[in-house]
């Protein structure tokens, strides 16, 4: 399949003098007007080749050149800031029908809607020649990665045809998280979502300084390839459930995490929990591989199936911070009781 090439339009830099595009700060508006950077970026996306490319927030168009300067097929792009409209209208004029522009915010956009039907793969072949692109707020990256994950798991959206494949720019640091590996200073409970499904890859850092207003932080371009066979075979929410617990006590063992997913009465269940899975309770949390984490979620997940109100309880509400407190009080107690 042969590159196409746009015709000769105004630079990025014009367009944004042109239109008087100056960037948000409020939005979180950072532009990349380095073409070689955003050549750079499309190709971390792999074969767009005849593919269904979309991009979410594409602001004055960067990425979108580079990605109609490729042989992909169709692009769509999706933009929160109607001041774009102009110019990327100018954009899919001179697209000829490659370009569609969609004006809305991406956290409640239904992809579905606009891919189409004839791309669609089985889940358990390879990706679908559907990619998503985008370089976003990191106030929206993260929640929107959240919520992807989610709709991987569930195979909708997006994920309804097939392992539709990622390329999304993150703050550096958010980036190393997600590609944390075990025994690392970043590993955390992002780390263990993105893993358990996905395989992740941090392809490059972009310097902050080569955007435009450049933001105090530098950028990481990540690749997310769902896997075939999730490593954890249960619903997300379970997943994402345990490992909040199990990560929030991050320099403690792992045990203190899972006693907060039960009452303080049911403390034996943490003591199953640990026997069944084969899980050291001494470890802390950045320890524990994602394997280990999958037996905890099992465990967890059998003992919810016997008694479903565990699965319904949290420590946080103001009964139950007030039982474990009684708790903590009663062995504070014997603890003293035994030592004097
Ligand atoms: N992609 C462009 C680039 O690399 O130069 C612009 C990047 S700028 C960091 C983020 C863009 O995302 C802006 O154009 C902003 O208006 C847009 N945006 C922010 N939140 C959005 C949302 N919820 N849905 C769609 N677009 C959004």
């Amino acid at each position: 399949m042969s590159r196409r090439r746009l015709p000769p339009l105004p630079t990025i830099r014009e367009l944004i003098r042109l239109y008087q595009l100056s960037a948000k700060k409020q939005l979180s508006q950072n532009f990349l007007l380095d073409m070689n950077l955003t050549r750079k970026i499309v190709r971390a996306a792999g074969n767009v080749g005849g593919g269904f490319v979309c991009e979410v927030g594409p602001g004055p168009g960067g990425i979108t050149r580079a990605v109609l300067n490729t042989s992909a097929h169709h692009v769509a792009v999706i933009e929160k800031d109607a001041r774009f409209m102009p110019s990327l209208q100018l954009l899919s004029e001179a697209a000829e029908g490659r370009l569609s522009v969609y004006r809305g915010d991406i956290l409640n956009f239904n992809l579905e809607t606009i891919i189409p039907q004839a791309l669609s793969r089985e889940w358990e072949s390879s990706p679908p020649n559907v990619h998503i692109i985008g370089n976003l707020p990191f106030s929206v990256s993260t929640p929107l990665l959240i919520g992807w994950l989610a709709a991987m798991s569930s195979r909708t959206g997006a994920w309804g045809f097939g392992r539709t494949k990622l390329t999304l720019t993150f703050q550096k640091e958010v980036a190393e998280r997600m590609v944390a590996k075990i025994n690392t200073p970043q590993r955390c409970r992002l780390s263990l979502m993105c893993q358990y499904l996905c395989e992740v890859d941090l392809k490059f850092v972009i310097p902050g300084r080569a955007f435009v207003p450049p933001p105090n932080v530098d950028v990481g371009v990540v690749h997310v390839v769902p896997r075939v066979q999730p490593l954890i075979n249960l619903p997300f929410s379970l997943v994402e459930k345990v490992a909040r617990h199990i990560y929030h006590y991050r320099q403690k063992y792992c045990r203190r995490g899972v006693e907060t997913l039960f009452p303080p009465d049911r403390l034996d269940l943490v003591e199953d929990m640990f026997e069944e899975s084969e899980v050291d309770p001494t470890s802390r949390s950045y320890m524990l591989t994602v394997k280990e984490i999958g037996r905890l979620c099992q465990s967890y997940n059998s003992i919810c199936q016997h008694e479903p109100d565990i699965y319904t309880y949290d420590f946080r509400s103001k009964e139950n911070a007030a039982a474990l407190r009684r708790k903590g009080q009663i062995l504070q107690e014997k603890f003293e009781k035994q030592i004097l």
